[in-house]
């Protein structure tokens, strides 16, 4: 059987600050038509880079140096732009890690979808619109003749990436490599997002290159399993030996790391509470209630969320897409003001208008974002990034800053030259 896409020994390197840096290193893997491969490996192995190489989608600084990428057999590696983008959507669709910034914000979702058919000429231009209403409907969108008249702020993420899914296979392609589809997702939209991926791969019988962090999903949806370090293929097999006997120590400290593989910890014993403790709690919210007037009607988002963060703990908070999660996080670090109720950080009320107070209680409560691609400035390098919130505050002289990013990149394991890096040069 001839491969649906055969990667062989690929080697890649980017361009930066003037000097290339080799960081594939003669990777080779395949994909057999019908079949699931799910590529994982830790940050930075080199898991994207093969993946946009394979569909000539390399950023400007990249550059395949030599290796193979033969689909169905045909070499096309080192086709010209105009040659690949006729290949890119017929023969092999990508679906990328990142909805937010994948769609045009100022193209309607049918007239991006419209365009697929439009550029590669397929089927009769009067037909163009319903296509595009049955292609939405069949990766199970609800309203499909609304969606195609929104606009993608309109849709949620677990929406977009559904656009995206119907877009890389809106001209049935042979491949569809999906790269971290589901990583912007709430886990239950991620479920479904997967779901309608294996639908699609089986009514198709297209090879489907998954590339995932997640090893949970690797065992579960792949058929194979490539494992990726530092831009070399580490080992690879079929995915129940993977996940059960891996053969090297990389693969088995993966699978020990991951989270779904862990057996849940034993819970630490409850701290006895007293008075005096909960006067010391971190962070509390009281009966907070977030009202959003929508149109005529009024939406409430939080009902009455009340909850105390002790000093020294850990607290999460679950629940599905739209049950209120990030209204309350927004009102939790003064970012939206409550309709009701109060927000207690380190006992003082956090001020619901931005102004010095607000300021100064940004010192004390600090977010990790969802979504790495929207909250990193692109024009200023990592190290200016970190240093922001010091020069706001005017902690520290110029020297003082530097060493504390250096010391702040040590502590996350990056390497002391992300400094000077921007954020796109970073996996
Ligand atoms: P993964 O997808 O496995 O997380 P990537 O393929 O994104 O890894 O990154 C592999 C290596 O290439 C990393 O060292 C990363 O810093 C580097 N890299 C990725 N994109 C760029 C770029 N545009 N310019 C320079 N280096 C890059
Ligand atoms: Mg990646």
């Amino acid at each position: 059987m001839t491969a649906a896409l055969d990667l062989r020994d690929l080697v890649i390197s980017y361009r930066s600050r003037g000097a290339d840096t080799q960081v594939v290193h003669g990777v080779s893997y395949h994909v057999d038509p019908g079949e699931t491969v799910a590529v994982v490996g830790e940050s930075g192995s080199g898991k994207s880079t093969v993946a946009l190489a394979a569909l000539g989608l390399l950023p400007s600084n990249g550059k395949l140096v030599s290796g193979q990428v033969l689909l169905d057999g045909t070499d096309i590696a080192g086709w010209s732009d105009r040659r690949m983008s006729k290949v890119r959507g017929s023969r092999i669709g990508l679906v990328p890690q990142d909805p937010g910034s994948s769609l045009n914000p100022v193209r309607t979702i049918g007239s991006q979808l419209g365009e697929i058919f439009r550029i590669h000429r397929h089927g009769r231009p009067d037909d163009i619109p319903g296509r595009v209403v049955e292609l939405l409907g069949r990766v199970g969108l609800s309203q499909p003749e609304l969606r195609a008249k929104q606009y993608p702020h309109e849709l949620s993420g677990g929406m977009q990436q559904r656009v995206l899914i119907a877009s890389a296979v809106a001209l049935e392609p042979q491949i569809v490599v999906a790269d971290e589809p589901t990583s912007a997702l709430d886990v239950t939209v991620q479920k479904r997002v997967l779901d309608l991926l294996d639908d699609l791969q089986a009514q198709n019988h297209m090879g489907l290159i998954l590339v995932t962090h997640d090893l949970a999903v690797a065992a579960e949806r792949a058929d194979r399993i490539v494992v990726m370090r530092s831009g070399r293929v580490e080992e690879e097999g079929p995915a129940r030996e993977v996940i059960t006997a891996p053969a090297s120590d990389y693969a088995a400290r993966l699978l020990a790391d991951a989270p779904a593989f862990t057996a849940t910890r034993e819970p630490v014993a409850e701290p006895t509470r007293t008075i005096a403790d909960e006067m010391d709690a971190a962070a509390e919210v009281r009966g907070l209630v977030k009202v959003f007037h929508r149109g005529a009607a009024d939406f409430r988002a939080v009902d009455d969320v009340s909850f105390q963060v002790a000093r020294g703990t850990t607290h999460a908070i679950v629940g599905e897409s739209g049950s209120g999660k990030t209204t309350t996080i927004r009102m939790l670090m003064g970012f939206e003001a409550p309709t009701e109720g109060a927000v207690l950080v380190e006992g003082q009320e956090m001020p619901t208008r931005r102004g010095a107070a607000w300021r100064a209680m940004r010192r004390r409560i600090q977010i990790v974002y969802q979504n790495p691609f929207a909250s990193l400035d692109p024009s200023q390098s990592i190290g200016s990034i970190l240093e922001e919130p010091m020069r706001n505050f005017g902690l520290g002289d110029r020297a003082a800053r530097r060493a504390r990013a250096l010391e702040l990149l040590d502590l996350v394991a990056l390497p002391a030259d992300a400094r000077r890096r921007p954020p796109r040069e970073l996996s």
